[in-house]
């Protein structure tokens, strides 16, 4: 921890279940108008959610526009088209309701919108964006990403390279946790989703940008992640505990706003580049890979951690208290169910070279440096050849609980 640091969060958060109905009371009262585009995707129209949304929005007789043209992994092709729209109806307010994609559509859209250039005039912060003159409400409908409280987002350029951008404006105005919106996510997507924000905990407060403030906020978020993943999965319409995930992923979110990520996101970052495998399912797999190995390099935090995701602590010394989180996060993800073979994706054993070299590259270089251990290339090229290996046979190895 350096002897200085500044926290903040610009975000105001609302929670509870049905909190999404006031949204139109929201949108007068943060812009003072009547008038808002709604950013999200086609898989959240199909889910009905679109329309809960737009109801309570049209209850308060707010005009609405709705851009529903994003994709996973969304393209800057994506983002201009949102903010040409919010340009011509002259909307003060733009909604993201999904999962991190839509939002992070909606929060570039909405700062890109204010002037007159294309998204990938503003790529790895190249130029300043205009002032931010629209407002912006967030309304996640998974409990993962944290997207709604960072103010940084993720893009692909036309050649499908990833690309970042980030500002203290784009952090949200306010975000919305209404964990009625999470009920009918399926099994898996809850799984990948809440393990990305297990990681996200984790990383963050063994990072080498850690505060006390940061480790408050990832150890209750791993503490409300432990407790309440099995009976979200056992029992999908268990809204207390949807709540509880869906709050630990914004507090993860705000942890890794201030702390950033680690090795397990450089990992997932390049199994991403890889092949399109869901970013959750990757910092998985990279967790796995990596646990045992930082757990030895940072041991006190490491077994905090380890409390937190429910190991007992009786008998134990501190380093084993450490290594043993490793087990008890492993333990954790099988039963989640979560299908972590990348037989589907098409990798295998011969795709280490490349996968190295993503690893190493420049837009990776932030997490890799940030982690509390150094890797070093004989290092990440055994990461890269263990989940290669362990990876397309682990299908088996699961035991389901669902
Ligand atoms: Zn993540």
């Amino acid at each position: 921890m350096g002897n200085t640091f500044e926290f903040s969060s610009r975000t105001k958060i609302a929670f509870g279940i049905d909190r999404s109905l006031e949204l139109g009371k929201d949108v007068k009262k943060l812009s003072r108008s009547n008038k808002a585009v709604l950013i999200t995707d086609p898989g959240i129209i199909k889910a009905g959610l679109a329309d809960h949304v737009i109801g309570a929005l049209e209850k308060e007789d707010i005009e609405i526009q709705v851009f529903h043209n994003v994709q996973s992994d969304p393209m800057a092709g994506s983002i201009d088209e949102a903010a040409e729209i919010i340009r011509s109806c002259g909307a003060k307010c733009v909604l993201g309701l999904g999962g991190g994609s839509a939002m992070d559509v909606a929060k570039m859209a909405a700062l890109v919108a204010g002037g007159e250039r294309a998204a990938m005039h503003y790529a790895l912060m190249a130029n300043p964006f205009a002032p931010k003159s629209i407002c912006t409400i967030m309304i996640p409908t998974t409990s993962g990403t944290g997207a709604e409280v960072t103010n940084t987002v993720v893009f692909s350029d036309e050649n499908k390279r990833k690309v970042w951008a980030w500002d203290a404006e784009m952090a949200p105005d306010m975000a919305i946790i209404d964990p009625q919106l999470t009920a009918a996510l399926p099994a898996q997507l809850t799984a990948a989703t809440t393990f990305d924000a297990l990681v996200h905990a984790i990383e963050a407060c063994t990072g080498k940008r850690t505060t006390p403030i940061i480790e408050a906020f990832s150890l209750q978020a791993i503490r409300l992640i432990s407790q309440n993943i099995k009976k979200v999965l056992h029992r999908p319409d268990d809204l207390e505990a949807r709540g509880k995930l869906a709050l630990a992923a914004t507090m993860a979110g705000m942890a890794i706003e201030q702390g950033g990520t680690g090795i397990a996101h450089c990992i997932g970052h390049a199994l991403g580049t890889l092949a399109r495998i869901h970013h959750g399912k990757a910092v998985t797999i990279a967790l796995m890979a990596t646990y045992m190995w930082n757990a030895e390099a940072a041991v006190t935090m490491y077994a905090e951690i380890a409390r937190a995701l429910g190991v007992k602590d009786e008998g134990l010394t501190e380093k084993e208290l450490a290594l043993a989180g490793a087990s008890q996060f492993s333990q954790m993800v099988a039963e989640s169910g979560l299908n972590l073979s990348l037989q589907d994706e098409n990798l295998s054993a011969a795709d280490i070279d490349c996968f190295l070299e993503v690893m190493e590259s420049e837009e990776n270089a932030p997490m890799r440096l940030n982690n509390c251990r150094l890797a070093t290339s004989a290092d990440l090229k055994q990461f890269a050849a263990d989940i290669l290996q362990t990876s397309s046979k682990s299908k088996d190895l699961n035991q389901s609980i669902l």
